[in-house]
């Protein structure tokens, strides 16, 4: 049985196939509060949006950070959806217990052991992704850090491992929704948009994840992709995220509830 993680009155996760969406960044209230409208007209229940960015290069767009938060909730509050966002310190766990209702861990900090042993102090769930290097195993054993030192809600995240495959960002490991159930109960999603790292596969990855038995997505949308200060290749517009957002609901709705 999947564990539950109850992220509001009205939303759990591991229970009913949910999808989290929302821009790479967080750029400005007007830039989030736009997509939040249309995102969750199609469907989205839970809004993301980063703050605190992880970027490659040191000159890239490091994002707003706790204004960024500001914004997030801000939009969240008007729209009635729980937030997430990314943490990258171990220092900022009680600001994000703050301001957000889920706390993400990037794939660049699965293994950040001190960062996973004080969010096993935070009050919000963990959102935990895949590091791209990890075996299953490894991924599950991280959430283990979590869980020991307090904290019993993670969600995992497959969003793609590197291979020698190059036509693809990385390359979705879409079986690890199976085998990490080996190991563990926790609720897993998927991230096709990092995975793709172009919008056109996002629409094929979110059905497969779907029907594989995954217990949700999450997906970059923005409303302004070729201006994006982050991610813009692999984000949906409004319009094709509706688009996806159909086909999974009519896709859900053939599938037996209690695979
Ligand atoms: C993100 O969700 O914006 C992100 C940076 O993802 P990942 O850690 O999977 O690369
Ligand atoms: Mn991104």
């Amino acid at each position: 049985m999947t564990k539950k993680i109850k992220i509001s009155k009205a939303i759990t996760i591991g229970d009913n196939f949910i999808v989290i969406a929302g821009p790479c960044s967080v750029e400005s209230y007007e830039q989030t509060s736009i997509i939040a409208k249309k995102v969750k007209k199609s469907g989205a229940t839970i809004l993301r949006g980063g703050a605190f960015k992880p970027r490659t290069s040191p000159d890239d767009f490091q994002g707003l950070g706790i204004e960024g938060l500001k914004i997030l909730r801000d939009v969240g509050m008007e729209e009635n959806m729980p937030v997430i966002s990314e943490i990258l310190s171990e220092y900022d766990v009680a600001m994000f217990d703050q301001y957000v209702d889920i706390i993400q861990v990037g794939a660049r900090n699965m293994q950040n052991y001190s960062l996973l042993k004080a969010l096993g102090k935070a009050k919000k769930p963990i959102l935990l992704k895949r590091g791209m290097g990890a075996t299953v195993n490894e991924w599950v054993k991280a959430s283990d850090y979590i869980i020991k030192y307090g904290n019993p809600n993670v969600i995992l995240c497959e969003r793609g491992i590197r291979t020698f495959e190059t036509e693809t960002r990385y390359t979705l490991d879409i079986s690890s929704v199976l085998t990490a159930k080996r190991y563990t109960n926790l609720p897993i999603i998927i991230d096709p948009s990092h995975a793709a790292g172009s919008y056109e596969l996002v629409e094929g990855l979110s059905l497969a994840s779907l029907g594989i038995g995954a217990n949700g997505l999450m997906i970059e949308v923005h409303n302004n992709p070729k201006e994006a200060l982050s991610d813009g290749k692999q984000s949906l517009t409004p319009k094709r995220f509706n688009d996806v957002m159909i086909k999974i609901n009519k896709l859900n709705s053939c599938l037996d509830k209690d695979r």
